[in-house]
């Protein structure tokens, strides 16, 4: 018997399952796909967001400054790609500058400090390459961007590290509830049995909770499409830049990536389908004229990517973190759930303790997570070191990021080590760069075929089913 199983090991699974694991609990997390952070929190903006645009009163609100505070101490501990860079939101109108005032008071009730709303002139000193037609603009120091798949990878490892236990490719499909617990059977056939159920199944939260009771929600996925620009883009600006705001979200923004590439969007469509990632050439039109009207010299021919995220959009228009019987919905996660999770998770664990009345926290939680090495950011001495004791670590095997054959081992290995080839971009980045793996693809896919002891075909790119290989041409 579990006393907690979570549903979703995306960013919230993660920072909830890392909570839990400060105290003596046997929670376990089910994961449909075959990798943690393969749903939204894998396609999304990447912004730790400074809290004022939700609405004061919501849940949204009160997480976001909140979770926001609390990165850089989580950053730090997880060894997460993090940098507080600011954000400005622009206004190209007198009209427009109003609603900045409207912000810059909601900030200040949603806890927001370091506001200040300047003008083209000072913009132009931070940012530039701005825009001539801005009016002014809200700046926000404490905005932040991080490396979205980093932060659950590394939170799920933490969390893994201090006891909690992950099932991969185990869709939950029916849960039952019994007299003072549930029973939770997945796709592979298991049955779980946990005395407390957290949902945190991203666009698929309404669909779990009917599984056990009739769900008041619905989510509607709000799809966003981008563009990623080469690393020669990545210097056009030095904060975030938005528009403002509309009924459909935060407009589309500009802003450097945490490892100096450029990212252009979101646009903002609600759609039918709760997979459909697709790309548009007409919303990628929109997001070109968006992009140019806030930023000049923006160099389109540098696209190196476009993708897609789906947002959890709740017809509450809220977050919804409700308990029902020991079942908890951690629902409608929209954004700015990247930026609110830590803050959210602290208050579930509340719940949790409180249900579960008062569980010992355990003396021996550590809170840090074994550092990766990222060769190309060490001294010369300090590689010369390392390729001393591992001459893997000498081995280029991405020459776009300058990823090393050591650092890719190194991310098959750990707990929740990569098993695909998307799986080690996204723990140590080959395949990030301008060739989008075109030339180091085929290596890593070796590479893991020889760590993992597999056959080369059965290596697929993402999905289960995403294979890339299907046999041998001239046997
Ligand atoms: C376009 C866009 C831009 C955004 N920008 C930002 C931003 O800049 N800043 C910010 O703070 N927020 C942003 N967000 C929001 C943020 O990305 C989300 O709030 C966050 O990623 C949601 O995390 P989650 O864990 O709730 O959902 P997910 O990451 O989707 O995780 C849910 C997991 O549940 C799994 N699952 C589903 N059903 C089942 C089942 N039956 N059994 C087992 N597992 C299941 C899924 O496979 C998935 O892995 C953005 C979102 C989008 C789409």
């Amino acid at each position: 018997m579990y006393d907690v199983l979570i549903i979703g090991a995306g960013i919230m699974g993660a920072s909830i399952s890392r909570e839990l694991s400060k105290y003596k609990l046997k929670t376990i997390i089910l994961e449909k796909e075959n990798d943690v952070a393969d749903g939204t929190s894998k396609a999304n903006s990447a912004i730790i967001h400074a809290g004022y645009d939700a609405k004061e009163g919501t849940l949204m609100a009160k997480y976001n400054a909140k979770g926001n505070e609390m990165y850089s101490k989580i950053a730090d501990e997880l060894d997460i790609p993090f940098k507080r860079i600011g954000s400005f939101v622009l206004a190209f109108s007198e009209e427009e500058k109003k609603h900045l005032n409207m912000l810059y008071e909601r900030g200040l009730k949603n806890g927001v400090p370091q506001m200040e709303i300047l003008n083209f002139e000072e913009i132009k000193k931070i940012e530039p390459n701005i825009s001539d037609s801005v009016v002014a603009g809200l700046y926000a120091k404490t905005a932040g961007i991080i490396g979205p798949w980093e932060a659950t990878i590394g939170m799920i490892e933490n969390a893994m590290d201090n006891g909690v236990e992950l099932v991969l490719n185990s869709e939950v499909i029916a849960i039952e509830k019994k007299d003072n617990f549930y029973k939770v059977k997945d796709s592979k056939g298991n049955t779980y049995e946990s005395k407390i159920i957290i949902n945190c199944a991203g666009v698929y939260t309404d669909k779990v909770h009917n599984f056990v009771y009739p769900c008041e929600y619905k989510i509607i996925p709000r799809r966003g499409q981008y563009f990623v620009m080469d690393k020669n883009e990545g210097k056009k600006v030095n904060t975030v830049i938005f528009q403002c705001p509309n009924k459909l979200g935060k407009g589309v923004l500009v802003t450097p990536t945490v490892h100096g590439n450029l990212l252009l969007g979101p646009d903002s469509q609600d759609i039918l389908d709760k997979e459909d990632k697709a790309t548009t050439t007409e919303q990628l039109e929109f997001i070109k004229e968006r992009a140019t009207k806030s930023v000049k010299n923006i160099s389109l021919r540098e696209v190196i990517r476009t993708f897609a995220g789906l947002r959890a959009e709740s017809d509450t228009e809220d977050f919804v973190i409700k308990n029902t019987n020991n079942f908890i919905d951690v629902a409608g996660i929209k954004s700015p759930g990247l930026s609110a999770a830590p803050a959210i998770a602290e208050d579930v664990s509340k719940m949790i303790v409180e249900i579960l009345e008062n569980p010992l926290k355990k003396e021996d939680f550590n809170p840090f997570r074994k550092k990766q090495i990222r060769f190309m950011e060490l001294s010369n001495e300090n590689k010369k070191e390392i390729i001393k004791k591992d001459s893997s670590y000498g081995r280029i095997i991405c020459r776009c990021e300058n990823i090393t054959e050591g650092e890719i081992i190194d991310s098959i290995h750990r707990n929740i080590g990569a098993t695909t080839v998307d799986g080690v971009k996204r723990r140590c980045r080959p395949g990030m760069g301008r060739c989008q793996g075109g030339f180091c693809g085929p290596r890593i896919q070796e590479i893991l075929a020889k760590e993992l002891n597999k056959p080369l075909e059965s290596i697929v790119l993402d999905g289960e089913n995403s294979y890339i290989l299907t046999g041998e041409t001239k046997k």
